[in-house]
């Protein structure tokens, strides 16, 4: 298969423009005609079903939530990136460019990166118009901070709740959409598959999930906004209904996932304290512009207070190591570091997995209240969270899962390779390669939502000569039975463990083998544990009740047999990525100072997988990487 990502001819900077231009229009009129299925409502989702709505479109859109403010979304608390340079730091279009490529390790398409550096800019212009409450200055104009990976202030913010902020306002827009019957809303529905007529992506089935009831829904169009597989891992940053069953169930149908191994563990979250836990907490990035990050420098310190440790018995290990960036060094660069800093004897925590993220010089600078207005609910959550107040005392912080880069493979029109099938937000593999900076996530759900899709999918609709089809077509009576069937099939085993305990097993070995570091041995061993877990699975699950009614252990179980299948995808494109890049970290391949080690002559480029069945290996497709504006060189942060 030839993987074409349509990528536009010309210097990089016209691409965009030229290929709006190139596209083909539908005039208002005939826009009613069509008809697109948007399924999720976090950010990306939202915003593409309110500005697609608005331009004219019918619009049904799905979420599993009882309301789209619901999306995960709303957990983002840093910021959202954008090259407005109001600091007058030496911002630009270009820069966001050059450090989102850099920062992704060199692994994504630059023609789509451009695209989100020239779009950044009108994001931040549409929340302000929609009211999103941003942080300004004393003067009035809307402020700043940094982030990592990014020598410049670019990051827009509201507290630490930027992504609740930012999706009240797509919520708005796509609540004006559904008052004006635009957009048909449906909450509580979770999608089971996508029906495909002719090859041709014409609809969805899904579950209601308070009554059980399996339906076929008919479009001229579907969006994939379901959101990232962070969740693999079981313990993440990511809410605890995230899953993978909306992205896996359309690679089954024949849309290639690209890049599943590239997951991202973030620096800062709150460490696992033990075996009860269901999920971790973020403590954002936005803290290491004024937290400094160390850990004792001798193993016998720590046990001891922090307070009691001297300034010159501590290792601020990234001011150390990356003097350029110190404490705002890239994600996959800062979790490594912590890690070996605790591989090394040096974590603090009961678990000798912890670092200190500390604030007390911040707070001796710029005085207490500065730190509460800046991150005054993130104190409070840890607070919370730990019994410790962290005005007074250092944070206690390790990495954790927060992201897939990976994601269903996408052209530069954000279509899938099944015709139709469009995929925006964190469900696509998207622009950040194999390393996300800090608040390009927003970003980027947010240009594909507002400002990318709304034009492509036209020039999809206007091009693709789409006959008329409705759910009784055989195709959508077919996928119903199936569903139907998966649900009778596992509600029938009757076992003894739980979906839960099955999730949990599954998480911690894909964490253990393929998490911040992976090697072959490992990887290895991983693809022989996953299949047993999965035969266990399907013959000694339990889930109460039936499948006529709401049951969360039966979501649950549907989302955990999609992981247990995909975890093992993941894993294979882990082995085949025999270097190490970004937040993939081979460890045969480490430069003499421990850094990740590229190899650019055989992997700079996406890998993107073909199912081939059921218990079968899927096959690895390439699409090559052209660097025309970037020159390809060893990431430093030094
Ligand atoms: C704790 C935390 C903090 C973060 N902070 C930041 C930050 O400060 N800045 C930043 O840039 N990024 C941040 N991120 C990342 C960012 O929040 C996410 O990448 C982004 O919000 C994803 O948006 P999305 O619209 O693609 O998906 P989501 O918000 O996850 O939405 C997915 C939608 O799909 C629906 N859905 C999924 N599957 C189905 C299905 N099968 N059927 C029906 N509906 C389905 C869900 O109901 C939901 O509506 C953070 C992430 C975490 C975990």
């Amino acid at each position: 298969m030839t993987l074409d990502a349509k990528i536009p001819s010309g210097p990089l900077q016209d691409k965009w423009d030229k290929h709006r231009f190139d596209m083909k229009l539908i005039n208002p009129a005939n826009k009613r005609k069509y008809k697109v299925l948007v399924v999720g409502t976090g950010l990306a989702g939202a915003s593409a079903a309110a500005s697609m709505a608005e331009l004219g479109y019918q619009v049904e859109a799905f979420t599993y939530h009882d309301s789209p403010r619901r999306a995960h979304s709303i957990a983002a608390q840093g910021g959202i990136n954008a090259a407005k340079n109001y600091q007058n730091d030496g911002d630009s279009v270009w820069r966001l460019f050059y450090d989102t490529v850099k920062g992704g390790d060199f692994r994504a398409r630059e023609g789509n990166v451009h695209r989100l550096a020239q779009v950044s800019k009108n994001i931040i212009d549409q929340c302000v118009a929609q009211g999103v409450p941003f942080a300004r200055e004393y003067g009035g104009l809307l402020a700043n901070r940094s982030f990592g990976g990014a020598q410049v202030s670019r990051t827009f913010y509201a507290r630490g709740q930027t992504g609740q902020q930012l999706l009240l306002g797509a919520y708005s827009a796509l609540s004006k959409e559904i008052g004006g019957g635009r957009v048909k809303m449906h909450n509580r529905k979770e999608m089971m598959d996508v029906v495909l007529i002719d090859g041709v992506a014409r609809g969805i089935i899904t579950r209601d999930l308070i009554t059980g009831k399996i339906e076929s829904h008919v479009g001229d169009a579907v969006v994939l906004a379901t959101g990232g597989y962070g969740n693999v891992f079981f313990l993440s940053t990511n809410a605890q209904a995230c899953n993978v069953t909306a992205t896996y169930r359309a690679f089954k149908k024949g849309a290639l996932f690209a890049n599943p191994c590239y997951t991202q563990i973030h620096p800062t979250c709150i460490p696992v304290s033990g075996d009860h836990q269901s999920k971790l907490t973020l403590m954002s990035e936005s803290l290491r512009n004024d937290g400094r990050i160390w850990v004792p420098k001798r193993k016998e310190d720590v046990t001891k207070r922090p307070e009691t440790i001297a300034e010159e018995d501590r290792d601020y290990y990234l001011e150390r190591k990356y003097p350029s960036f110190g404490n705002l060094s890239p994600r996959d660069i800062s979790s490594r570091a912590a890690k070996e800093a605790c591989d090394d004897g040096r974590g603090i925590s009961a678990t000798g997995y912890g670092v200190y993220l500390d604030f007390a010089d911040a707070i001796k600078r710029l005085g207490e209240d500065a730190i509460r207005e800046r991150y005054g609910n993130l104190f409070e959550m840890y607070e919370r969270i730990t019994g410790d107040n962290p005005y007074k005392t250092p944070m206690m912080i390790f990495p954790a899962s927060h992201y897939t880069m990976g994601g269903l493979w996408v052209d530069y029109n954000l279509m899938s390779t099944i015709p139709g099938l469009h995929v925006i937000g964190e469900a696509n593999f998207s622009d950040h390669g194999a390393n996300r900076l800090g608040a390009s996530a927003l970003m980027q759900g947010l240009a594909d939502g507002y400002f990318i899709l709304p034009y492509t999918i036209g020039n999809y609709l206007a091009t693709a000569n789409i006959p008329k089809v409705d759910t009784s077509h055989q195709e959508f009576k077919k996928a119903e039975v199936e569903a139907n069937e998966k649900i009778n099939r596992i509600m029938s085993i009757k076992g003894k463990r739980t979906p839960v305990s099955f999730h949990k097993e599954l998480g911690k070995l894909v964490w253990d083998k393929s998490g911040m570091a992976r090697n072959e041995a490992g990887l290895k061993e991983a693809l022989q544990r996953i299949p047993q877990i999965r035969e266990e699975f399907w013959s000694n699950v339990t889930i109460p009740g039936s499948g006529a009614e709401l049951n969360v252990a039966l979501e649950r179980a549907l989302r955990t047999a999609d992981f247990l299948e995909f975890a093992e995808l993941l894993v294979h494109d882990a082995l085949e990525r025999d270097e190490s890049s970004g937040a993939h970290y081979r460890e045969e391949h480490v430069q003499p100072d421990g850094e990740a080690k590229r190899d650019d002559e055989n992997f700079a480029h996406v890998a993107a997988w073909e199912y081939t069945g059921e218990n079968s290996k899927p096959i690895r497709h390439k699409e090559e990487l052209v660097f025309e504006n970037v020159k390809l060189a060893v990431r430093s942060y030094k």
